[in-house]
């Protein structure tokens, strides 16, 4: 079934959906994006999400071409016209084109290119990824300074999906400087004992929105949270290890380069937050 998708103000099939060639997201990756999953067809985490979005056009200095409120509307009638019940709608919002390619900003008055879609993922919840643990390596993080913005720049973080996947493993887990900043598409934590180790914010890592959520929640399940540098080394030590992002929630790492984590299966810590998180975000979902 051909899906309807939503291009600068118009709902169409997404075969009859078109941008210009000289789009800046096109030529330059200069543009952002959010993508905000759908529990039991409602949205997780909105607010969130269209907050983080404004962020990011602002450090960007790009302009915000829709209101928070018709943003909703327009994802909740994606969901609605393509019948998502579990799945993702990824929103794209770039510099426009002014019909030339030009390494400076195109003129004031170019409008932003807006594009939504949905992905349908039944099954995304009760995931048999997320019961069996993923497997990550390491890789060196080689990307901008800028990685707190959502940027569609996405072309290591690809890179280094592929290298996991050649070596039989699920994701890779990025090092700079001999510390860990986060996974190709996900916020990066291991567990010891009682206590949830990630890296700090900083411009080194995407604000995850589910990052904010989960650190809330273990915080309320009297869980210790320690936001620090932590190295491949002390993760190959650790009981248990993590990663969290708004498309796979809080999915267990089993195996680091190799090295089993405990017995080599998903842990009590991670397995628990991914059930209040589903929980939770479940009651508040939009
Ligand atoms: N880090 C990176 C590099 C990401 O691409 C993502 C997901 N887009 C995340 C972290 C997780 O962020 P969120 O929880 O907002 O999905």
């Amino acid at each position: 079934m051909s899906r309807t998708v939503y291009v600068n103000g118009e709902y169409l099939p997404e075969d009859e959906a078109r941008i210009s060639i000289f789009d800046r997201g096109f030529l330059m990756a200069d543009g952002v994006y959010e993508v905000t999953s759908v529990l039991d067809g409602k949205l997780i985490d909105f607010d969130g999400h269209a907050v983080r979005l404004s962020r990011s056009l602002n450090e960007l200095e790009m302009k915000n071409p829709i209101s928070k409120d018709d943003l909703l509307e327009v994802h909740r009638e994606l969901v609605r016209l393509n019948e998502i019940n579990e799945g993702l709608v990824y929103l794209q919002i770039t510099r426009g084109s002014d019909g030339d390619r030009d390494f400076a900003f195109p003129a004031e008055d170019t409008e932003p290119t807006i594009v939504l879609f949905t992905q349908n993922k039944p099954g995304m919840a009760d995931s048999p990824a997320a019961r069996k643990g993923a497997k990550v390596i390491s890789i060196e993080d080689i990307r901008w300074g800028r990685r707190d913005i959502k940027t569609v720049q996405l072309l290591y973080p690809s890179m280094g999906k592929m290298m996991a996947k050649k070596a039989g493993c699920d994701d890779a887990w990025m090092v700079e400087d001999g510390f860990v900043t986060e996974g190709t598409s996900n916020n990066a934590y291991i567990v010891k004992g009682n206590r949830i180790i990630t890296r700090a914010l900083s411009n080194d890592i995407l604000h995850g929105i589910t990052r904010a959520a989960v650190l809330r929640f273990a915080r309320e399940a009297q869980m210790e949270v320690e936001e620090r540098n932590f190295t491949i080394d002390e993760a190959k030590e650790a009981d248990e290890a993590f990663t969290t992002s708004a498309s796979a929630f809080v999915m267990p790492v089993v195996e680091i380069d190799g090295v089993a984590l405990g017995d080599g299966t998903p842990g009590r810590v991670a397995p628990r937050l991914r059930e209040i998180y589903l929980d939770e975000m479940r009651k508040a979902a939009v």
